[in-house]
């Protein structure tokens, strides 16, 4: 089984560095793949209201055999639950739906800055942590200028900010803000959503020259880095192998040319502008 490193969050609590995503896995689907996640040897998994798959997680989490405090486990507060008393609401849900009596990160999804409620929400956030409900609170698609409200309006520092991030969008101006605040970067779509980048020639060269695959080149990428890195699959193959990861490294060479792939494309909405509460 592959040892996965953990970092150390900003309060404190570990986290293991490389973790499952779950989003567009349907329910009656979550618990069997979260499973196989777990037998390969995850101890993260990230999850969220919206996914509308908390419910098959927390079964699979419950039934794995793995202590729960043994799984790191993160989920996200819904857009059209934002504002103080939404979010203890919501929480509750979506512990209920869990099945669990606390979850390990619980994130805000997205800043929605057009409606000006997420530092209501963090301090909802911060309730919850002060209460031992949740034992590390943090945001998702969070900007410079909505993590700065909260530095400067609230009391708790983000320990985490999940962001879409893959050698097309390197987010080099954000990681270095998170650095200056001690403040971990998370990646979403870590793997460009498993489209053009895994075919780039750059990325296939350096897997030829390291007997890896495309997929495993990119997570190595972002874990040398310092990137934290949900990848998601349902495939069992790819479960497998996209933790396995930690049996060789990318050398200077080799993040110089990753470092040249940044063309600035997102594949998810940009945060300035989601809006949307559906
Ligand atoms: P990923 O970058 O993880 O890519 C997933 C896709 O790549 C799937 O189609 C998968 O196919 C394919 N894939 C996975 N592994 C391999 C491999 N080794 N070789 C080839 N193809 C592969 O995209 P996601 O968008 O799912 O992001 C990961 C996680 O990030 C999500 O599941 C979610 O937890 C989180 N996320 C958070 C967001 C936010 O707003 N906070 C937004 C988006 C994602 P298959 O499953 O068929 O094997």
């Amino acid at each position: 089984m592959s040892s996965v490193p953990h970092i150390t969050l900003n309060n404190g609590v570990s986290m293991p560095q490389l973790g499952f995503g779950v989003w567009q896995v349907p329910d009656d689907e979550a618990a069997a793949t979260v499973a196989r996640a777990l037998e390969a040897g995850y101890r993260s998994i990230d999850t969220a209201s919206a996914y509308q798959n908390e419910e098959g997680t927390g079964r699979a989490i419950a039934a794995s055999g793995v202590p729960r405090e043994e799984v790191f486990l993160t989920t996200k507060l819904w857009n059209s639950d934002q504002g103080y008393d939404a979010t203890l609401r919501a929480f509750d849900a979506s512990l209920a739906r869990l099945g669990t009596e606390y979850v390990d990160l619980y994130l805000i999804h997205w800043p929605l800055p057009m409606f000006d409620r997420y530092v209501d929400t963090w301090r909802a956030f911060e309730k919850l942590y002060a209460d031992g409900r949740v034992r590390a609170i943090g945001v998702s698609n969070f900007q410079p200028p909505h993590l700065q409200r909260l530095l400067d309006e609230t009391s708790a520092v983000p320990v985490l900010n999940q962001v879409e991030l893959h050698p097309q969008l390197q987010q080099e101006q954000l990681r270095t803000f998170h650095s200056a605040h001690e403040i971990a970067t998370e990646a979403w779509s870590p793997l460009g959503q498993g489209k053009d980048i895994l075919t780039d020639p750059v990325i296939t060269g350096i897997g030829t020259k390291h007997g890896r695959t495309a997929a495993q080149v990119i997570l190595r990428w972002h874990l040398q880095l310092g990137n934290v890195v949900i990848p998601k699959s349902v495939t069992p193959s790819r479960i497998q192998e996209n933790i396995d990861v930690f049996g060789f490294e990318l050398d200077a060479e080799d993040l110089a040319a990753i470092a040249g792939l940044e063309t600035g494309t997102r594949l998810g909405p940009d945060p300035s502008t989601m809006d949307y509460t559906g």
